[in-house]
Order: structure tokens, then C-alpha cells, then sequence
């Protein structure tokens, strides 16, 4: 039989298993050292109560003959969909509940829109959260990366685009980046969306953590409705990574509805909706109380990332993010690459990160560090951190087979 090849050319995905690795191998010769992961990818405060209670309270439901439930409504029960829809309405973003898609992760969703698109030249910012890329990939789709960049802020913008039907995904605040795009800068995106009779594919998955004067939703720019699609998620939001549950926002108004019909049959098709007991918690979740628990879970990681940025600042230290996410994206300092970086933060601060080259071509040179750790941990690894930027202006590596001594502040002498 024929397989489809376009897997054969996803690139492995060692980034983790290498950095796992790494670390391994680290403890072993050094077994007293303790080791801060300032890597974390997952929320790590628990759900709040009136999510567990809600989540209790229906299971015991699905145990009860008058009370259970069978298969739930592909799409999400009215009022789940109904507390979205309120959730938008705070950012003065109205919705119909039809054009709301409950979904079981924001992953799958980003992953499966692929399937109901044509053979559109698709535009990605790189780097990048991985499922955009791959999920075109494995659609033998030609991808063509916009590089962020120190002088673009990791924000890529249209400019110099030639006007032609494209597929746009945007992530904002993003993740690895933490960079968020401003009203302004979607303004642009959307116009050329729409001149370029485009589609943007917009991941709000972190819109919750926005402080800052900046769109939660590509909707709350003008025109968006006819030329976007927002996919996000209770993952970040509300600590949903364990439990499940997203949602995607499809407008009629994309190609006079068709758009939003054929993503309802495709979901239809291939996903009987999520469980009943989620749902609920979903719901718990966006009332003003699961609201409250949920801010209160967003300001401690806010406040992790501002002492890790706190430190970053004082050595000038360029950086994106921090400020409306939990991603901190630092320039690894005297040009190292990404992967120099962290085997010296790993040997010297006993900090471990992510290699920002893990996350596209672009990211090399880079370094993201993450906020969901504890804060007695990230204070602590924050002091380390201090230390290590004020005190090794020296430090020896190992690079094509030549022991070299670097003075952070200027150039590399090879031995
Ligand atoms: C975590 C994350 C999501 C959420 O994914 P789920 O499948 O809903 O857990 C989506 N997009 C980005 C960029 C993320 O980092």
C-alpha cells in the first residue's frame, strides 16, 4: 500500500527528547546540583473550585437514570456556547451561537481546518507554535514563512506580500514569543486578508493573559468577520490542558456561509462532541466567579514572568513577551546560538530552557523561557540568572571541535 509521503518530510521532533536528554545526562555527573526548568509548556496551578464542582457535580449526573447523558450535540450544548458568546460580547465582538464550534482542544482544531481548505499558499510567522506548519505539511501545502525578527519585533507584518489567496496564521500573544500584535498591526493583516481575498487563521489561545491595550480577538478588528477564523481554548485560560475543551469561532459571513457549513459538516463527520461533565466545568469556568479564580491564576504567572523580565532588563538583554503571556523570548547574549545558550545556562545557573531554534529557523539565536513554574522557584531561578549575566563575562564552550573562551562582551577567541 501507499502511505501519504508528506509525512516522511515533517522534520523529527527532538526538541523536547534532546533537552530531556541533555538534562539527564547533566544530573547524572552532577547529582547535588538542583535544577530549575524554566521550560515549562503547561499551566501548572490546579483547576479552581467552582470548576471541580461543577465537574463533579456532573459526573454524579451521568450516573443517575433521570440526569445522564448520551452523545452531546457535535458542535457544544447552547450553554456553553451562550457563555462564549457573553465571554466576546465584553470585547464588544458579537456572535451568533452557530458560527461557535465547541471543541475537545484548539490543537486538533488548528490541525483539522487543513482538511476543508484548498491548495492555498499558506503564510506562517516564523518561529512558531509547531501545529501550523506540520498540519500543512502533512497537505503537501507550499508554506511560505515570514521571519520575526529584532527589528520587527517578532511581529511579521504584510508588507511587501504580493496580493494573492492565501491562508494567514497569526498567534497573538504568541507562543514562543510572547509578542503581541497591537489594533494597528491587525488592522493591516486584516486589510490584506481582505484585498487579497485571504484567510486568516487566528489563535487567541493566550488572549487572557493580555493586560495591555491590545485585541483579545481578531473580531474586535473591523471587516475581520468576513476574512477570519479564531480558534482558542479553556487551556490557558483556565488551566483545561488535562481536561479539554476549545472552541472555534467560524463567521457566515466567510464565503456566504459556505465557510462555516462545510467546517460544521466536517466536525459533524469526524468529532461526536465533548464530554458533558467539560462542558459544565467549560461553563464553571466562564461565570463571573470561574472568572475571578481564573485572572487570579493568570496574575501569578504574569508576576513570575515580570521578576524573570526584571532581570532581563537590567543587563539590556533584548527580549519580546512577559508582559501579556507567559512566554519570555530572550536574544541569546554575545551572538551564542540557541543550543551554546542553553548548554551553558544549563552547566553554569543550573536553569534549563527552550532552545528558540526548536521553534523555526528564525528562533536560532533565541531563547524561551516560560513562567508557569512556582514562585519561590522562579525567584530563586531568577537570582541565578542575575548571577550568571553579571558575573560569567568569561566562560569556555566547546564548538566544531575547538575548546574557545568567550567574553560575552565582545568576540570569541578559539583555542
Ligand atoms: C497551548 C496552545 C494552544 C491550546 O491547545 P489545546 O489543544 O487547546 O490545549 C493553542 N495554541 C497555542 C499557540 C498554544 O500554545
Amino acid at each position: 500500500m501507499k502511505i501519504n509521503e508528506n509525512f516522511l518530510n515533517l522534520s523529527e521532533n527532538f526538541l523536547f527528547s534532546l533537552i530531556a536528554k541533555k538534562v539527564k545526562s547533566y544530573k547524572e555527573e552532577n547529582p547535588d546540583k538542583e535544577i530549575i526548568s524554566l521550560g515549562i509548556g503547561d499551566v501548572s496551578l490546579p483547576l479552581s473550585k467552582v470548576v471541580v464542582d461543577a465537574l463533579v457535580k456532573a459526573s454524579y449526573e451521568m450516573g443517575v437514570k433521570e440526569t445522564f447523558r448520551g452523545y452531546p450535540p457535535e458542535f457544544g450544548y447552547d450553554f456553553i456556547k451562550d457563555s462564549i458568546r457573553k465571554y466576546y460580547l465584553k470585547n464588544n465582538v458579537s456572535l451568533d451561537l452557530d458560527e461557535i464550534f465547541v471543541c475537545d482542544g484548539a490543537k486538533s482544531d488548528l490541525g483539522n481546518m487543513v482538511e476543508i481548505l484548498g491548495d492555498n499558499r499558506i503564510i506562517i510567522p516564523d518561529p512558531v507554535y509547531p501545529v501550523y506548519v506540520d498540519s500543512n505539511m502533512m497537505a503537501g501545502r507550499n508554506i511560505l514563512l515570514l521571519d520575526g525578527n529584532e527589528s520587527n519585533g517578532f511581529l511579521p507584518m504584510p508588507d511587501g506580500l504580493s496580493y494573492e489567496e492565501s491562508v494567514i496564521y497569526l498567534c497573538s500573544p504568541n507562543n514562543p514569543t510572547g509578542a503581541v500584535y497591537s489594533k494597528e498591526q491587525l488592522e493591516k493583516w486584516v486589510s490584506y486578508a481582505i484585498k487579497s481575498k485571504s484567510l486568516i487563521i487566528f489563535d487567541s489561545a493566550y488572549e487572557a493573559f493580555i493586560r495591555g491595550d491590545y485585541p483579545h480577538s481578531i473580531f474586535e478588528i473591523e471587516g475581520a468577520k468576513s476574512c477570519a477564523v479564531e480558534i482558542s481554548s479553556f487551556s490557558k485560560l483556565a488551566g483545561f490542558t488535562g481536561l479539554r475543551c476549545s472552541y472555534s469561532i467560524v463567521p457566515k459571513e466567510i464565503l456566504n456561509g459556505v465557510f462555516n457549513k462545510i467546517w460544521g459538516r466536517r466536525q459533524a463527520t469526524k468529532f461526536n462532541g465533548v464530554a458533558w461533565p467539560v462542558q459544565r466545568a467549560a461553563e464553571a469556568a466562564l461565570s463571573p466567579e470561574g472568572l475571578e479564580a481564573c485572572h487570579t491564576n493568570i496574575n501569578y504567572y504574569l508576576e513570575n514572568a515580570r521578576i524573570i523580565k526584571e532581570v532581563l532588563d537590567k543587563y539590556n538583554i533584548f527580549h519580546t513577551g512577559g508582559n501579556n503571556s507567559p512566554y519570555l523570548w530572550m536574544k541569546c547574549p554575545n551572538n551564542m546560538s540557541s543550543w551554546d545558550f542553553f548548554d551553558l545556562l544549563l552547566h553554569k545557573a543550573n536553569i534549563v530552557g527552550t532552545p528558540g531554534v526548536g521553534f523555526g529557523e528564525a528562533g536560532e539565536g533565541y531563547f524561551r523561557l516560560t513562567s508557569f513554574q512556582t514562585r519561590e522557584k522562579t525567584i530563586e531561578a531568577s537570582k541565578r540568572l542575575d548571577e550568571f549575566l553579571k558575573n560569567m563575562r568569561w566562560y569556555y564552550g566547546r564548538k566544531a571541535n575547538k575548546i574557545y573562551i568567550c567574553n560575552w562582551w565582545s568576540s570569541i577567541i578559539a583555542w
